[in-house]
């Protein structure tokens, strides 16, 4: 049994997450531990639901993380707009939609699959034409930014066929909260949910949710009792909820809310139409590089997401053995390709902290090197220049 402290390399994280952790946040959550219950700690509280209603963009009363990581918020999210015996449209293109199904038939709901190709957005006539023909569908849901694949939804567009329809909408932002233009009150998304570790760069464990007027309204009025009791929002809401008496459900993360705190405070800062822009700013100059050396994307370019680059793996390069060796010789993580692309594809993330010019030309160039080395039919020596150009003007 080992009696040694755990010192962690220092990495730089550019895969679909957790990403590069602002040393400032870091900082923030080694601070003294306060009770959860402390009016100082509750002052704090109350100025992060209004940090993430900035980030979400969104006037929602009902905004606040959940004690656990995305998954969790995607859970919330289910139990309590779900009953038994209802329906559900979830439009599928990649691994989380299938998650979002495997929520609805646990809630004793029905999912209506809409798919689509992995590396697509979802088609909104497909969506269309399942709302017309399940006009009982309580829900729509979809997934905004799939990480799994680099595709961008358009999340504005299936938000109005589903109101058109009178059905609610659950939106899963995970990766896109901070990362790509995400509107949660002009696009009237209804139940929200997002993680702490992609584009907002804080450490994983916490999921941000925001809930509409109208959301609420369908949780009020349930027949059923919510059947998880930590994720039932008439419970949480006596911890997070008003502004006056609190009341113990959960011991709260403290020292993990500080992050978060600090990361919100960090957006806020730079801006969310700014970080958006740095976001599309640092694509274009990684995608010049990817391209120049001869590599392509797999999601079409209107449709990409500038926080998670999809990038096809050469023809006979052995994907483990390039992301090995860039782990041991330049401390780099990319991420690998998900169930049906696995070993075809590499996911490049370049989320909050993590999507920096510094990022874009190191990985640029550590590729370059690696895959030179083991002789891929590659363009070598004209990534880093070529992205520089872009960052030039
Ligand atoms: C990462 C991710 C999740 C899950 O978040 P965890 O914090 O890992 O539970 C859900 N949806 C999408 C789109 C994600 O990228």
């Amino acid at each position: 049994m080992s009696n040694q402290s755990f010192h962690p390399p220092v990495r730089t994280l550019m895969g679909p997450g957790p990403s590069d952790v602002n040393p400032r946040i870091l900082q923030a959550m080694a601070r003294p531990t306060i009770g959860h219950l402390d009016p100082v700690f509750v002052t704090m509280m109350e100025e992060m639901k209004d940090l993430l209603r900035y980030a979400f963009q969104t006037d929602n009363t009902l905004t606040m993380p959940v004690s656990a990581p995305g998954s969790a918020g995607m859970e919330m999210c289910f139990v309590n707009l779900l009953e038994p015996g209802d329906k559900a449209i979830v439009c599928q293109n990649g691994v989380f939609g299938g998650r979002m199904k495997e929520n609805v038939e646990r809630c004793g709901a029905t999912a209506v699959m809409v798919e689509d190709a992995w590396g697509s957005a979802v088609d909104p006539h497909k969506v269309e034409e399942a709302l017309k023909a399940h006009p009982d569908a309580k829900v729509l849901a979809f997934v905004h930014a799939e990480t799994s694949t680099g595709a961008q939804s358009d999340a504005r567009t299936l938000a109005r066929l589903a109101h058109e329809h009178d059905c609610l909408v659950i939106a899963d932002t995970v990766t896109s909260l901070g990362g790509s233009e995400l509107r949660v009150d002009d696009w009237e998304l209804d139940a929200v949910y997002s993680g702490s570790q992609k584009c907002l760069s804080c450490t994983p464990g916490l999921s941000p949710v925001t809930f509409s007027e109208r959301a609420l309204e369908v949780i009020k009025n349930r027949k059923h009792k919510v059947q998880s009791w930590f994720l039932d929002l008439n419970l949480v809401l006596g911890y997070w909820g008003g502004e006056g008496k609190r009341s113990y459900h959960h011991t709260a993360p403290i020292n993990a809310l500080y992050g978060l705190h600090e990361a919100l405070v960090i957006l806020r800062e730079e801006g969310i139409e700014e970080s958006w822009a740095r976001h599309a700013k640092n694509h274009q100059a990684l995608r010049a590089g990817i391209e120049a050396m001869g590599l392509s994307f797999i999601v079409k370019e209107s449709e990409r997401l500038p926080q998670l680059n999809t990038v096809t793996i050469p023809e006979g390069v052995d994907d483990a053995r390039v992301r090995a060796r860039l782990l041991e010789e330049y401390s780099l993580e990319i991420g690998a390709g998900l169930g049906a692309l696995a070993g075809k594809v590499w996911r490049i993330g370049l989320m909050g902290f993590a999507s920096s010019r510094k990022n874009v030309l190191f990985c640029l160039g550590a590729l370059d090197a690696v895959l030179g080395d083991l002789g891929a039919p590659i363009q070598r020596g004209v990534a880093v220049e070529t992205a520089n150009r872009v960052y030039a003007g």
